[in-house]
């Protein structure tokens, strides 16, 4: 297969992106905190000289970098958010977490951005060399991690005027993404009771914890009746205090609630609502549901796409 004229402009700016992948990895952060790992981006946009635009869609860690005047607008997408809990000493195939407990790229994202502007540079080259008429955008987006910045970037129009916009992600092989996503959604149920002695006075007290295990409870016993291809799972935000004597007055569960589309989505959510709202009847409790984040099926391209 011959090799597309745009590879050696690739070959010839890989140095610099692999030290700012490195740089990246070197300061993992989470979701909305990439305050360092934006600067990095910012900075490397200035080198190449792409016209910058800081706090896009009114986020601080979100950057976009644009190159050319006239054409249609191929945008580059790239991440930077690390995990918790990862972190890694780097060219290593085992775990050796740096320091136990903090955050690390486990996921790659410090390749993923660094990479996606390479592409968008060198695209760039090549538009100038062959006098191709396109505009190249690099849009650095946060929180890919529990924060779905795209979602809040959608929405501000960010993406309104783009043609094609391109992504990837570090995998252990090399191929192009035809599959879709599930539909997502994060939902914080949180319940308020009464406190009490749970020995001196147990029938004063309503329990925010009971209500969070009896949700927890009834949404599995719903599982039967759901989807094949539906995904419920949940984690304890705030599980109401270390003490086993005091009825815990508050507590708080985060859902995530996944199908195929989204229309199913909404619906499977309307009934974990109804759970929930069946637990704090049954635990004489208030709930109160708070949507965190929620974002579509991803989708895709009708047309061919082949690597060159
Ligand atoms: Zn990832």
């Amino acid at each position: 297969m011959n090799q597309h004229p745009v590879w050696p402009f690739v070959d010839e700016h890989s140095p610099r992106f692999h030290a700012l992948s490195d740089a990246v990895w070197a300061v993992p952060e989470t979701c909305y905190g990439e305050h360092a790992s934006v600067a990095l981006h910012i900075a490397e946009l200035e080198h190449q000289g792409f016209r910058i635009t800081r706090n896009v869609a009114g986020i601080p860690t979100a950057v976009s970098g644009e190159w050319g005047d006239e054409g249609p607008v191929i945008a580059f997408l790239g991440e930077y958010d690390a995990l918790a809990g990862l972190s890694q000493e780097a060219d290593m195939a085992e775990p050796k977490p740096l320091e136990a407990g903090a955050n690390g790229h486990g996921c790659g994202h410090n390749m993923l951005g660094s990479a996606a502007m390479l592409a968008a540079t060198a695209v760039r080259d090549w538009l100038a060399e062959t006098d191709t008429k396109a505009r190249v955008r690099y849009v650095g987006c946060p929180a890919e991690e529990g924060g779905s910045a795209k979602t809040f970037m959608v929405k501000e129009g960010v993406f309104d005027d783009v043609d094609i916009a391109i992504t990837w992600h570090p995998a252990a092989f090399a191929n192009v993404m035809r599959s879709s996503s599930l539909a997502a959604a994060r939902l914080d149920f949180t319940f308020t009771g009464r406190a009490s002695h749970a020995a001196a006075s147990p029938h004063l007290g309503r329990s925010a914890l009971d209500a969070v295990e009896l949700m927890n409870v009834g949404v599995n016993y719903m599982r039967e009746h759901m989807s094949d291809q539906a995904r419920i799972h949940y984690a304890y935000i705030d599980a109401g205090g270390i003490s086993p004597n005091v009825v815990q007055a508050a507590a708080k569960v985060r859902y995530v609630v996944r199908e195929p589309r989204t229309r199913a989505m909404m619906a499977l959510i309307e009934r974990v609502k109804k759970v929930a709202e069946g637990a704090a009847m049954m635990s004489e409790t208030e709930m109160d549901c708070q949507l965190v984040t929620v974002a579509s099926e991803r989708v895709m391209a009708e047309s061919g796409v082949r690597v060159v």
